[in-house]
């Protein structure tokens, strides 16, 4: 708006607005404090007074207006923007502002809403919820925690915050984020040092080939799979921080992998058996730094660098892969099941090992033998697994099951009753399972039976 410099009196029409305009598009709204009136007005502009000399009005006349408009301003002009556009993202503090100045003025000209989506997130408070301020104290600059912990835990402290309401962020939660964030780092590390020798355009186990136990990490894998993405698309990005966490802890490092090790560490490198395993974590791991690239980005980048690929895959970055996506042929409600009972009993076997574990009776588990006592579709199904499988899958030297009545020193569980006793045979020194074949086969001192078989095969 420009005022007479004369009398005083508003000047605004169409003309004077498209002069503004014009001026605006090819040179910038910054022109305007730097141009005279007479440069920007149409030649013979005249006030009723018949004064031809004009000022600026300075003030803006709504920052809300200016800020609400950009939808058309930045992307209906715009080629390579659309309008709508995908999403309007701010904190809860915009309704009033933002979000509404923009509905207005997109409703009144064009009828519709300028954004598809709106994502509002709460504060950043201090552990105590209280607001952060400089003068208190009691904020955590951003480049603090990077300097700190390292960019992916800023991150990853990001996603795991429910954003719908206020957050707290506090050094304690920082600390016990880095501690998650190091359970998945060292998932990721132990599968990355167990597939080094692994090819997958070689070595690639089918699914109908693999051992049953690999059949249900890939089960699991889907289940995490199908969560993640479910979760980035609802825009709900603190679950994926939990199932993450809880894939790597329960599901990886306190089960699958642990069970795990003997076949890695004792089969032939080349076993039908181990390349099964491999080929199960393999696809794990390249699923797994997908589904979190978009938040660990330099995490999953550097395991990116280290693990094997197939050839025909594009291996520059993991950034240029797509996500995962749940594979019907793994999903298994009648394994699932099975597995869900033999989990209850190894946790069974694992409560009657804690206390001769603190008796000192026996250090590993693998100096105990157990006893499983069980009735009915516990019975029927360790019954149906050969006692070999089932201290494998116990991490036991034997294990056995038995019907009927538990002796007295067995510690009873939530599904079966487990006698605890101590393996007197000799220990073998390659897969650390005590054995009566310890030393029995001539030329392998101190090694047992199997450890044999599996040498000279
Ligand atoms: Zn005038
Ligand atoms: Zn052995």
């Amino acid at each position: 708006m420009f005022y007479c410099a004369d009398c005083g009196k508003e000047l605004i029409n169409k003309d004077t607005i498209k002069a503004v305009a014009d001026m605006f598009r090819k040179q910038g709204v910054g022109k305007w404090w730097d141009t005279d009136a007479s440069e920007i007005l149409p030649q013979g502009t005249k006030c009723e007074c018949g004064c031809t000399k004009f000022t600026k009005e300075k003030d803006i006349m709504d920052v809300w207006f200016d800020s609400g408009s950009s939808h058309a301003a930045v992307c209906e002009d715009r080629e390579d923007m659309t309008y709508p556009p995908d999403m309007y993202l701010e904190g809860n503090d915009q309704y009033r502002g933002w979000f509404q100045s923009s509905l207005l003025t997109s409703v009144a000209t064009t009828g519709k809403a300028p954004y598809n989506t709106v994502i509002t997130h709460g504060m950043i408070q201090d552990g105590e919820g209280k607001k952060m301020s400089k003068s208190k104290g009691n904020s955590i600059a951003p480049q603090e925690i990077v300097d700190q912990y390292g960019a992916d835990v800023l991150r990853l402290w990001v996603i795991s915050a429910d954003y719908r309401t206020d957050m707290r962020m506090s050094q304690d939660a920082l600390k016990q984020l880095s501690e998650g964030y190091r359970k998945i780092r060292n998932t990721a590390r132990y599968i990355l040092s167990n597939i080094n020798d692994f090819n997958p355009d070689k070595d690639m186990v089918s699914y109908e080939d693999m051992t049953e136990l690999d059949k249900w990490a890939l089960m699991k894998l889907n289940q995490l799979v199908e969560k993640t993405i479910a979760a980035y698309e609802n825009f709900e990005f603190h679950t994926i921080y939990g199932v993450m966490l809880n894939f790597c802890i329960v599901e990886m490092s306190n089960f699958y992998l642990d069970v795990l090790k003997s076949r890695l560490y004792t089969e032939k490198p080349t076993s039908q058996v181990r390349r099964s395993a491999q080929s199960a974590m393999f696809i794990i791991l390249d699923s797994m730094v997908k589904l979190l690239a978009p938040v660990l980005a330099f995490t999953c980048e550097e395991i990116w660098k280290y693990m094997p690929h197939y050839e025909s895959d594009d291996t520059v970055s993991v950034m240029l892969g797509d996500m995962p996506k749940v594979n019907e042929l793994w999903n298994n409600k009648e394994l699932e099941d099975k597995w869900n009972k033999l989990i209850d009993v190894r946790n069974d076997v694992n409560k009657a090992l804690e206390p001769a574990r603190n008796e000192k009776l026996i250090g590993k588990s693998l100096d105990a033998d157990v006893t499983i006592y069980a009735k009915g579709e516990i019975l029927e199904l360790l019954k149906s697994i050969n006692e070999k499988e089932l201290a494998e899958l116990f991490i036991t030297s034997k294990a056995a099951v038995k019907d009927g009545e538990a002796p007295d020193a067995a510690v009873a569980g939530d599904v079966s009753k487990v006698l605890v006793e101590v393996d007197k045979n000799e220990k073998c020194g390659r897969c650390w399972i005590h054995s009566e074949t310890v030393g029995t086969i001539a030329g392998f001192d101190g090694i047992c039976a199997d450890c044999v078989k599996k040498l000279t095969e």
